[in-house]
């Protein structure tokens, strides 16, 4: 049995959790925040292996799962979660199951990419988790919602709160989680280090250069990406503003 997730302990009691043998174009950080009331995670990564078995005490406090997005890498682990919350413009996709495969040609047709000119993956997993994984049986299952966020809504874990910030272009639904008390932004694939994608069939390119005006101008001093590692405030505005050259 493979050690499938990597984790490390952040400042401030905050997790990050994360999948190391998964190919680097969906390989996402997924984010354990502890409150005084209740546990907030950040996404649910790609769900190869069960999330519960593998991370010790993750499901001790009934967290809520808070989806940035509804992309597999970022929803596959979700469905063990009781609690679900998201976006209302993802919340279609992820009642109809995401679009998911782990063979690279099937997934890009699927995600709608065209791969003409890129080399694409066979598998987008390097090593299989244990002997008898069937990588061709892997899907993301259809979920509902239990909780629907919008800009400015608040999630309260007691002792520390989250605000809600509603930043479409890579998906019309999505969200970036501020932790104003200790500046710090989880900001899933809205920006990281690396290739933006704006180019899916329901990106919105003039979307991201409203949503990456307000990271240029957003007083934070840590982001917490859904890819890669996390940048000071410097770097969010550096991200923000070649995004806005490069678009212009
Ligand atoms: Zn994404």
């Amino acid at each position: 049995m493979v050690d499938w997730f990597a984790r490390a302990d952040v400042d401030g009691g905050v997790v990050r959790i994360s999948e190391p043998h998964v190919n680097e174009l969906l390989s996402a950080n997924f984010w354990w925040l502890r409150g005084d009331d209740r546990d907030v995670v950040i996404d649910a990564g790609l769900g190869v292996v069960a999330v519960r078995q593998a991370i010790p005490g993750l499901f001790e406090r009934d967290p809520m799962v808070v989806l940035t997005h509804a992309h597999l890498d970022h929803v596959g682990g979700a469905s063990e979660f009781v609690d679900r919350a998201a976006h209302p413009e993802e919340a279609g996709i992820l009642a109809a199951g995401v679009p998911a495969s782990l063979y690279g040609a099937e997934l890009f047709d699927k995600l709608g990419i065209d791969a003409a000119e890129e080399d694409i993956p066979e598998l987008m997993i390097d090593v299989l988790p244990d002997a008898g994984y069937d990588p061709a049986a892997y899907r993301v299952a259809p979920m509902t919602l239990h909780r629907l966020l919008d800009d400015g809504d608040r999630v309260d874990l007691g002792g520390r709160v989250l605000t809600v910030l509603h930043l479409p272009g890579h998906t019309p639904g999505s969200i970036a989680l501020l932790e104003e008390h200790t500046g710090t932004l989880y900001s899933g694939d809205i920006i990281y280090e690396g290739a933006l994608i704006d180019d899916l069939p329901n990106s919105d390119v003039a979307a991201y250069r409203r949503s990456m005006q307000v990271l240029v101008d957003l007083d934070v001093s840590l982001v917490h990406p859904g890819h890669g590692n996390s940048f000071d405030r410097t770097r969010l505005r550096q991200l923000a503003e070649s995004y806005l050259r490069r678009t212009a």
